[in-house]
């Protein structure tokens, strides 16, 4: 869970607060961070959901926080996984994802048995925040 920098640097995987039009405070955005040169690029896997979460703010917004762990999948697992190791291993992100998928498969079982079809997409659609394309 590590990349180059263009300065020569490491960089690290970690969970950080990305501040939108100086008022929107979002939390727990997975980014890599350069210790070296401070630089900060966004996960590539979660950069369009955060970059359509900004669209929906819109160009004036209102001064507010938001979770991103909760808005996305992704961002759960690894704040899950950040709590049990810091910094971020990879064994344990491996291992909160297992989790978190086998706990929206006991849910989608569950939606399914009771017929509720919109539950059911909602599930559908966290897991699918957690397929590969996010995760590589
Ligand atoms: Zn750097």
């Amino acid at each position: 869970m590590s990349k180059h920098c263009s300065c020569g640097g490491a960089m690290k995987l970690m969970l950080r607060t990305v501040i939108f039009a100086k008022k929107v405070n979002i939390n727990n955005v997975p980014v890599y961070n350069c210790s070296d040169c401070g630089r900060n690029d966004v996960f590539p896997g979660v950069k369009e959901d955060v970059g359509k979460l900004v669209g929906q703010l819109g160009a004036a917004p209102i001064a507010r926080s938001i979770s991103f762990d909760e808005v996305h999948e992704w961002a759960g697992v690894l704040s899950q996984a950040m709590i049990r190791s810091e910094p971020l291993q990879e064994t344990m992100i491996a291992r909160a994802a297992e989790e978190r998928i086998n706990e929206l498969l006991d849910l989608l079982l569950l939606a399914t048995s009771v017929g509720d079809d919109a539950w059911k997409a909602e599930i559908e659609g966290r897991l699918s925040q957690l397929s590969a394309q996010y995760i590589i």
